[in-house]
């Protein structure tokens, strides 16, 4: 199997080609033979064995010599996969806490809970068409799981860019309007309708907010500057993808 572009960061074993040679004991599918040496199935776009593409529950025979590639929007190809996805909801496992933020941050519907357990955040993903983010790959390997991403990263603003380059978010950020607690969306209210509820310091800022799962006000106040701050961060790097760099 010889692995392209970012799949030879999670292939095992591979030699200077980014090639491995699984060992085939029974016929397999091509999905185990990938999950064998450490690709999930979510990770890859395009699988070509001899002159053609194959699914994933292609039976991998003697012999064969299998591509694998990442999904891409650049690539318009019979058999493709996945592309780069144009979901954009998703489900975090409990180790990406900041990350589930920053993506509400960026208005992104993220499901995270602290407490949930592998069979929960697949259940989640499955029964609500979520792409499921995790570190995890044995999570990603499940078969019942089929938009998924293996974040790289361990640094939260590094991941945040990883996942909208993954899933082609630029374009449709909308920040400041989820509720970064609970994910609710957030709806503008007067001021008027707030006054009891926010400290005396916020009572001039220029808008206010209500989620509308929680109750929780939100206002521009001295917080918010550096969250924009992480926002701009974000439309510069992904910018910088385009060669733009602006
Ligand atoms: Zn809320």
């Amino acid at each position: 199997m010889r692995f392209y572009g970012d799949l030879a960061d999670l292939a095992r074993g591979l030699d200077r080609d980014a090639t491995v040679t699984v060992p085939l004991g029974t016929s397999r599918s091509v999905k185990d033979v990938l999950e064998a040496v450490g690709v999930p199935h979510t990770e890859v776009g395009l699988l070509i064995v001899g002159d053609g593409p194959v699914g994933f529950d292609h039976l991998v025979s003697a012999g064969e010599r299998i591509a694998a590639y990442p999904p891409s929007p650049m690539l318009e190809v019979p058999g493709l996969l996945r592309t780069t996805e144009p979901a954009a909801r998703f489900v975090l496992d409990v180790h990406l806490g900041t990350l589930a933020r920053n993506l509400r941050l960026l208005g992104f519907d993220s499901w995270y809970r602290t407490d949930a357990d592998d069979p929960l955040l697949a259940e989640v993903a499955v029964a609500g068409s979520r792409v499921l983010l995790t570190r995890d790959r044995g999570l990603l390997m499940r078969r019942e799981i089929v938009h998924g991403h293996c974040v790289r990263s361990q640094d939260p603003f590094t991941q945040t860019v990883e996942v909208a380059r993954r899933f082609g978010l630029g374009p449709r950020l909308r920040p400041f309007s989820r509720c970064l607690a609970c994910n609710g969306e957030l709806v503008d209210v007067d001021r008027g309708s707030v006054l009891a509820e926010v400290p005396p310091l916020a009572r001039d800022a220029e808008r206010f907010s209500r989620c509308t799962a929680c109750d929780r006000v939100y206002w521009p106040g001295t917080h918010h500057q550096h969250l924009a701050g992480l926002v701009a961060s974000v439309r510069r790097s992904l910018a910088d993808d385009l060669g733009g760099g602006t």
